[in-house]
């Protein structure tokens, strides 16, 4: 029987202090100094010097289930996640059918505990089937675990029924998660509208869909105190908007994706399917205003917009293909590469926009490395490069515009609630991968 696993050797990911870290019934036990004796029965994982951290947490990602899945399904995305170092992941209700009802989120709680690798956190549709008119049970649906709730895929075009839902959601303290598109201004476009779509000939999607609808939204948490959460931000005017909203001190906080820092909209290249998604990958200018809006502090935390589709969907003609690119299981080396070596941030600082915030934003339980935690952890290398292989994905999706690429950061193992979730190491002993005990937060 094994009394408790003891991580040796790991380094701090705040102070940098070499530190040995002891779980068992699914928290932290204890954390010392390295280099203790063994206890009898300890089962010891060698970290090699790798950096511990919390768990990783993504806001933001499309698990695909019910109804969808030969794109992903509960299990292939959550092992996704625990490959890409996350111990939590909020998943979307743009599904078949839509999560709107207390009986849909039971469903994917359910379906959860039988078949997770990471914890999933429901976000509910905040109007019934994402039709943007009639609002849902948030009240019932917060009970039974949603954590938020969110139109996404599917904006809210009217300003009377959004400040309808934001006035319903309040008393609930869960934000509303806003994909910010006015349906109108976007009409059929297929990329950002700039100079690139009118090479290609593609229709163009104007950044000011994404702003207006910012601002709109803005002006709505300030009319009605509703929490506001603005996702996958994408450009410069949607950043001086969330900038203003803080100045005013509104309760409005905003996200990003590797995506929009990595890549710009000439990653299209050749009407290239991998690159299509919604917001678009939008000019330069766009991509430094992002940077600028993680450095500043105005970006409150990050998440991948994770999107599986099948080989099938992303093979059409780029008009008739859908949006999206899978995020799992690059988002941790993406930010290493494109905002830690760099010098835009810190490992500490980028590490925390992908635990400590995105908790902070959803009001979720804190994690951190001291006896009583939960014992959800991610064991990563930032130094390691490696190449990255679609077909090595734990998703179902392989759609990625970075195959090929070679990246920074990589997870060498991931605990949720104390059950080894992912390694990448031959520890001692086999590693036994396990059933996380699934439960909210
Ligand atoms: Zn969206």
């Amino acid at each position: 029987m094994i009394a408790r696993t003891v991580i040796r050797g790991a380094r701090h990911w705040r102070t940098g202090a070499m530190i040995d870290v002891a779980i068992s019934g699914g928290l932290i036990e204890w954390v010392r100094e390295a280099g203790g004796p063994a206890g009898p029965g300890d089962d010891a994982f060698d970290a090699g010097g790798a950096v511990l951290a919390p768990g990783l947490v993504d806001l933001h990602v499309h698990l695909r289930e019910p109804g969808q899945s030969p794109k992903e399904t509960i299990a292939t995305g959550t092992r996704a996640a625990a490959a890409g170092g996350f111990t939590a992941v909020a998943c979307m209700p743009n599904t078949h059918p839509i999560v709107d009802t207390p009986a849909w989120v039971e469903w994917v709680l359910a379906r959860a505990r039988e078949s997770a690798s990471c914890r999933v956190l429901p976000i509910a549709a905040a109007t019934l089937g994402q039709k943007g008119e009639q609002l849902t049970e948030m009240h019932a649906l917060a009970r039974v675990g949603a954590v938020a709730f969110s139109d996404d895929g599917h904006p809210i075009a009217s300003a009377e029924v959004m400040r309808r839902v934001l006035e319903y959601a309040r008393p609930t303290g869960c934000p509303i998660v806003c994909h910010e598109e006015d349906p109108a201004l976007r009409g059929r476009g297929q990329m950002h509208e700039g100079a690139v779509s009118a090479r290609l000939g593609l229709r163009g999607i104007p950044a000011a869909a994404e702003t207006v609808m910012v601002r709109r939204d803005v002006e709505l948490a300030a009319l009605t105190g509703g929490r506001v959460h603005l996702a996958h931000l994408s450009c410069a005017g949607s950043f001086d908007a969330l900038r203003d909203a803080k100045r005013r001190g509104l309760p409005v906080t905003g996200e990003t994706c590797p995506h929009y820092w990595t890549l710009t909209d000439e990653s299209i290249g050749e009407y290239d399917t991998a690159a299509k998604m919604n917001p678009p990958l939008r000019p330069a200018a766009d991509r430094e205003a992002t940077i600028r809006a993680i450095a500043d502090g105005t970006i409150d935390c990050l998440a991948t917009d994770h999107a599986p589709h099948t080989g099938e969907e992303k093979a059409q003609p780029f008009e008739a293909a859908p949006f999206g690119i899978v995020g799992l299981e690059t988002a941790l080396a993406l930010t290493i590469t494109g905002l830690v070596r760099p010098g835009h941030l810190t490992l500490p600082r980028a590490l925390e926009l992908w635990t400590d915030a995105p908790r902070r934003v959803f009001g979720l339980p804190a994690v951190a490395l001291e006896a009583g935690s939960p014992a959800d952890l991610v064991l990563l290398d930032p130094d390691a490069e490696w190449t990255v292989d679609p077909e090595r994905f734990h998703s179902k999706g392989r759609n990625t515009p970075f195959a090929g690429w070679t990246l920074a950061g990589r997870v060498r193992a991931t605990w949720c609630a104390g059950t080894l979730t992912h390694t990448d190491v031959e520890p001692a002993g086999t590693p036994r991968l396990g059933a996380v005990p699934m439960g909210i937060a």
